[in-house]
């Protein structure tokens, strides 16, 4: 019997996905994470609760190549992102989901009702590949998940209490000017790490490795280094594209 894979990305979206699907599916179904080092560590505590919220025990996949870490990436390639998504995505999470991976796999895709859009978009580029979509199909918005995480007596990820819009890794590359402004402002650190990684993959292949555009004004659409990030209003709640294993895996395949 195939399995139904449960994608579990220390999101509350995924958290209830998963919930949902072992409560369908119970034993056929298994839960997938890939540890990645530049998470908040408060996305494990997340993830040990959550099994215990589940019963079951989460398969953490943890790439050696590079640490799991999306800085370690971008240093040893030269490359951070680009048409084709970003490097850290698929270095230290396409590479494990090929390890897990079996034919005839059911994916959970923890979209919510307010992403029908990326469901369309996912089911016109895999409309061969087995999925099933817990959320959308009970109308379950991201607002419902985290309220259903807390009244799991599950506190969310320090990321969402910070008032992120998700769990993603401190200093997201898919982030946008208003998510870096607030990133250099709770995390100036990690901010300067990712710049000094920025910079060195910057002084071997140009501008195309900065992370950020102009949005206005006379270079609207030009690259600029992270460290000259313009002064402005932080929004923490801006919202990052997902950073899933199998929703990568379809990015990296639909733009190659
Ligand atoms: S969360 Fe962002 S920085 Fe981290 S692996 Fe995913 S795309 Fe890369």
């Amino acid at each position: 019997m195939s399995r139904i894979v449960c994608q579990f990305s220390c999101g509350a979206a995924s958290a209830v996905a998963t919930k949902l699907a072992l409560a369908q599916y119970g034993e056929r179904a298994v839960v997938v994470n890939a540890f990645i080092a530049e998470e908040h560590e408060d996305n494990r505590r997340f993830a040990a609760d959550c099994e215990r919220w589940f019963g079951r025990t989460i398969d953490t996949l943890r790439d050696v190549k590079y640490d799991a870490s999306a800085i370690k990436v971008f240093e040893t390639v030269g490359y951070i992102k680009g048409p084709r998504g970003a490097s850290c995505t698929s270095r230290i999470k396409r590479g494990l989901l090929r390890t897990f991976e079996r034919p005839g796999d059911v994916l959970v895709l923890g979209y919510t009702a307010e992403e029908q859009w990326l469901l369309d978009d996912w089911l016109e580029n895999w409309p061969d590949r087995p999925a099933i979509t817990p959320l959308i199909d009970r109308g379950l918005t991201k607002e419902d998940c985290k309220a259903m995480v807390i009244r799991a007596d599950i506190e969310l990820p320090m990321m969402y209490r910070l008032g992120y819009d998700n769990a993603n890794c401190i200093g997201c590359v898919k982030g946008g000017l208003g998510y870096w402004r607030a990133i250099r402002e709770d995390f100036p650190e990690r901010f300067e790490r990712v710049a000094q990684a920025e910079a060195k993959v910057a002084a071997l292949h140009g501008e195309n490795a900065y992370i950020l555009r102009h949005r206005s004004g006379p270079l609207k659409g030009e690259r600029f280094p992270l460290r000259q990030l313009p002064a402005g209003k932080p929004d923490r709640g801006e919202q990052l594209p997902s950073c899933g294993l199998f929703c990568e895996t379809a990015e990296q395949e639909y733009a190659a």
